[in-house]
């Protein structure tokens, strides 16, 4: 076991002024209060925070820090309490040790519900100071390492949630080291077939190539110093995870891995790194699409460094990375290196007056570290919180920019929605398409490194409840899901009222809100809103709202069909493919000739804006009403065809982004017309379906145009309606309103 006085030169290597008297201090209270408690191994308990001290001297850290990761098992696991603990070693050593005994109590929940939970409260105390990070990282770092010790059972939730949270949470603290550890202490006990199998290749390789790879150092080393650049040059092989994510991921073989081997250049100065990169660049030749400048714009996680591959002296591809020592301290200490180039220990600084721990605030690293922070008060949900962060964790970066310049980082993948979500979540909910570059893209669009991105905006929109598969984000797709969750709720709430003010007109009764008030509870409900939106949704028969108002109140179903009449008296008798008779109201169905001049009306003047002049422009076959997003296509010598941007007919112009048009209403102080729009309607197969259905339609001020019915099964008809609606409003009301009706099983909009 190590000795106090180890750990104190250890410190000193790097910090000469090192406060002595504080580790002594924390070295023999552990010891004393830890005592002779043992570990799974059977090693007395205080070489365990010893280690995590050790662990934490190897990343630089300052004496008080190293205290924190001596006591921080001493409240959880001792009689030691924060009051003593605050007592000797002050105020803030006393709240990180706490901070981390809460942390542990949240350990290996196998519950997912609660895993989430656990997550959020680690960030949340990460966000407070991030020594509670880099402690609780050392801690499990220390735990992996002897993880054989404890019963198996245990092991694979320990590894799981190792590989899942803690390491791709040390890389996007840019540590990059102890994520490598991590991953493979995890993956051994993951895997452990596949981990010896792939350790023992990359042994055998490393064997194999050892010449050539001492050849290469050499050749570096010559070629730069006779350009007068200073540098240090090492070999570095893939660590067996990386390198068994790589053949998952590509579906390779290991002989078809073609960069386990890669060198680092270690310079001065930003400047070197460039000449560097020439000699390297003069001597080889390059794979292209290999290299990439990560000094002039970093990784999120503050990284830096610049990446090239050559083709080496046997042919095989030779990753090289070129940074500068600080770059390099950066990447494997992350944000414990931000500490290192603070002038004082963080432990000085007035509390509250930096980031906490000496993380810095202009950080990438802690820039995210808010940012996912605020969106634990946006999610509702903790297992999508912890589905999003761990896909954010995940992946590599995109850097886009607005029209200003500002810079937007994103996940890959992520795409213009993600983008106006990330600007602004109000742009987000009005973005109607955007333009990359300057031209218009459509929405799915993966966008890529430096592109610049404006997002075109619509008010009074809600975002289509479909962009969630749009977007890869998580802050986008909460948002997505929170707006159109609120869109239903308030659609279904307002056609509930409706719905009611007729049941009780009907029943004789006067309706309001006050009114309705006295039956919530009765319902089961808490407010006046849930029992519309339950009303709205068809959970609740209107009949029964009105029962739990007036108890005496004894139903009325089927009184507001009316009787059939004559032919002349406003009926219309259709009949069906397989000779069904039906009796529609006149005033819901458009006869023939009015129907082709209002349709002729509609097609005569589309005011569409964003399509040139001279092009003719039409709608595709399921319509477009205002309120609608809508796409232009231009098809030459066609003009321009009009769809809704939910039309799935859009993915066939994916590939032909010239064909996409900017196209926006211009309806602004035009009278008020009608526009058409098909909608689908499966309705039960009985006599009355389609007079009921026609009767809401007409009721709800719609036409119908034209009207075709297949019977798709014994009991249900499906008919698509091309009805004449003033807006997407007004369509809404219409399809909710049919949802409502007893004929009819479902309602949708048609789709291309
Ligand atoms: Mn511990």
């Amino acid at each position: 076991m190590m000795r106090q006085y180890e750990l104190v030169e250890r410190i000193q290597r790097y910090k000469p002024q090192v406060n002595e008297a504080l580790l002594n201090k924390a070295y023999v209270y552990a010891m004393q209060k830890h005592g002779d408690q043992k570990r799974a191994s059977g090693d007395p308990y205080f070489s365990h925070p010893l280690e995590v001290a050790a662990i934490l001297t190897e990343m630089h850290l300052d004496e008080s820090t190293v205290a924190v990761g001596l006591l921080h098992d001493t409240i959880e696991d001792t009689s030691a309490t924060r009051r003593e603990i605050e007592e000797m070693f002050g105020e803030d050593i006393g709240r990180l040790v706490e901070g981390l005994t809460k942390l542990k109590k949240l350990d290996l929940v196998s519950k997912r519900a609660a895993q989430a939970e656990n997550l959020r409260k680690l960030l949340l105390a990460i966000a407070d100071d991030v020594r509670v990070l880099l402690v609780k990282l050392a801690d499990r770092l220390h735990n992996m390492r002897t993880l054989d010790y404890v019963p198996p059972h245990k092991r694979a939730r320990i590894a799981e949630e190792t590989m899942d949270i803690y390491a791709p949470l040390a890389g996007r603290m840019g540590m990059q080291d102890m994520r490598e550890e991590l991953e493979d202490l995890a993956f051994r006990h993951i895997n452990p077939e596949a981990y010896r199998t792939i350790t023992d290749r990359l042994a055998e390789l490393g064997e194999y190539n050892r010449e050539t790879l001492g050849d290469i150092t050499v050749t570096l080393k010559d070629r730069l110093a006779e350009n007068g650049i200073e540098a240090e040059v090492y070999s570095r092989q893939k660590k067996p995870w990386s390198v068994f994510r790589k053949m998952e991921s590509k579906a390779l073989s290991f002989e078809q891995l073609s960069d386990v081997f890669g060198f680092r250049i270690i310079v001065d100065k930003v400047d070197d790194c460039y000449r560097a990169l020439g000699v390297v660049h003069r001597k080889w030749n390059t794979v292209p699409g290999r290299f990439k400048d990560y000094i002039s714009t970093p990784k999120q996680n503050d990284y830096r460094s610049i990446h090239t591959t050559i083709v080496g002296p046997s042919k095989q591809r030779v990753e090289l990375q070129i940074r500068t020592r600080e770059m390099h301290e950066v990447a494997e200490y992350g944000v414990a290196a931000h500490a290192i180039y603070k002038d004082k220990p963080a432990a000085e600084k007035a509390n509250g007056q930096d980031a906490g721990g000496g993380i810095s605030k202009d950080s990438n690293a802690y820039a995210w570290l808010r940012r996912t922070i605020e969106s634990l008060s946006e999610g509702d949900n903790a297992e999508e919180f912890l589905e999003h962060t761990k896909l954010e964790l995940f992946q590599d970066q995109v850097f886009c920019f607005t029209p200003k310049g500002r810079l937007i980082a994103l996940p890959r993948g992520a795409t213009p929605v993600d983008f106006a979500y990330a600007v602004h979540t109000d742009i987000g909910n009005s973005c109607v398409g955007a333009k990359i570059n300057g031209r218009i893209m459509p929405l799915v669009t993966r966008l890529q490194n430096g592109d610049e991105v404006e997002v075109v905006r619509s008010n009074a929109q809600t975002p289509p409840a479909a962009w969630e598969h749009v977007v890869v984000t998580g802050k986008a797709r909460a948002a997505i899901r929170r707006a159109s969750r609120m869109a239903v709720r308030k659609q279904y709430a307002g056609l509930g009222h409706r719905i009611l003010e007729r049941a009780f007109e009907r029943a004789g009764e006067a309706f309001s809100r006050d009114i309705l008030k006295r039956g919530v509870k009765r319902l089961g409900h808490k407010e006046v809103d849930d029992v519309l939106a339950a009303v709205g949704r068809g959970e609740i028969p209107s009949d029964d709202v009105v029962r739990a108002v007036f108890p005496d109140y004894q139903g009325s179903r089927n009184a507001s069909i009316p009787a059939g009449g004559a032919e002349g008296d406003g009926w219309f008798n259709l009949t069906n493919a397989e000779g069904m008779m039906f009796r529609i109201p006149g005033d819901a169905a458009s006869p023939d000739a009015q129907g082709v001049a209002a349709r002729e009306a509609i097609n005569r003047a589309i005011p569409i804006r964003g399509a040139a002049s001279d092009m003719p422009v039409r709608f595709s076959p399921e319509g477009a009403v205002p309120g609608d997003r809508i796409i232009g296509i231009s098809t030459p010598g066609k003009g321009i065809t009009v769809y809704p941007i939910q039309s799935p007919a859009l993915a066939a112009y994916d590939d032909q982004p010239e064909r996409w048009i900017d196209v926006r209403w211009d309806i602004e102080g035009l009278e008020k017309r009608r526009f058409a729009a098909q909608i689908v309607v499966t309705a039960i197969n009985a006599p009355g379906s389609l007079a009921e259905i026609a009767l809401i339609i007409g009721q709800l001020d719609a036409n119908i145009h034209t009207l075709s019915m297949v019977r798709t099964a014994p009991d249900f008809t499906e008919m698509v309606f091309s009805l004449e609606v003033w807006d997407l409003k007004h369509l809404n009301g219409v399809i909710a309103g049919l949802r409502e009706a007893e004929a009819v099983s479902t309602v949708e909009r048609a789709s291309g």
